[in-house]
């Protein structure tokens, strides 16, 4: 059964994603979601980013953009509006904050540090820096899921024990706190890098996420699992041929997606 929400979306805000607002929504209901849920990446205080993220002067005009859509659609889709975070801790209370004026938050650990991204590189220490900042972030009960949790393979050319060790952690925190693991479909798009595996000593081509070593861990730990879009593109929300591609390298694990996506955690309630 194809899933029926996608809660990973971003807007033409960030500065690298395309279309107007109202077009993603449109997408979605010719996809057949009943739930679609904007997840633009969060701004900081005073953090000018111009290609990552909205300024934090904007976040109020997409909160109410998100929000007239969700009124004029109500009958044909249910639209949310959200953020995808990094967790840091410096910015706790912030986020305890743009929570209240949102439906959902994902955790999305792209950076170590504002300006230090682990897409450029991500070697062992910055990886169990990586982990420590997605326990931290899922102990905090403010997130509805983890995207991308695979992502630091950007990274890397290697998937070393560390890796293991690394997907452990994921996986044990997943369950501990209950917060599901996303398959992340916009991971395609860089097409097949070559990588070393403690499998294959010599390198061999694989797409970066979902990358099947890792998942082959977290399937051990039966962690809750969802696809997201990750949509920067109105269209991309109708690429369903991005979940076959996906099932071509992790079908066979068999792992525990589920159909129906609690926003609100803990923290909200
Ligand atoms: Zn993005
Ligand atoms: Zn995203």
């Amino acid at each position: 059964m194809k899933q029926k929400f996608n809660i990973h979306t971003h807007t033409s805000r960030c500065g690298h994603a395309r279309g107007h607002d109202e077009q993603y929504v449109l997408a979605a209901i010719e996809a057949g979601f009943n739930t679609l849920g904007f997840s633009d990446h969060i701004p900081y205080p005073n953090a000018n980013d111009n290609e990552s993220r909205m300024d934090d002067t904007q976040s109020q005009e997409y909160l109410d953009s998100i929000n007239s859509l969700k009124e004029k659609y109500i009958k044909k889709i249910d639209v949310k509006v959200g953020f995808e975070v990094e967790y840091l801790p410096k910015y706790h209370n912030y986020y305890y904050d743009m929570r209240k004026k949102c439906d959902y938050l994902i955790l999305g650990q792209h950076t170590k540090y504002l300006g230090y991204d682990f897409d450029c590189f991500c070697n062992d220490a910055d990886l169990d820096s990586y982990c420590t900042q997605i326990e931290q972030g899922m102990a905090t009960n403010l997130f509805t899921y983890l995207a991308h949790p695979d992502y630091f393979l950007l990274g890397r050319n290697n998937f070393n024990e560390q890796c293991i060790k690394a997907a452990h952690r994921i996986g044990q925190a997943s369950i501990k706190y209950d917060v599901p693991l996303e398959i992340n479909l916009n991971g395609f798009k860089y097409g097949k890098k070559k990588f070393k595996t403690l499998k294959h000593s010599d390198y061999q081509d694989y797409y970066i996420y979902p990358f099947y070593d890792f998942w082959e861990i977290i399937k051990t730990y039966n962690c809750k699992v969802v696809y997201g879009f990750d949509a920067h593109a109105p269209l991309s929300l109708m690429d369903e041929y991005k979940i076959d591609i996906a099932n071509s390298i992790i079908g066979d694990l068999n792992l525990n997606f589920i159909d129906e996506i609690k926003l609100n955690n803990k923290a909200a309630q």
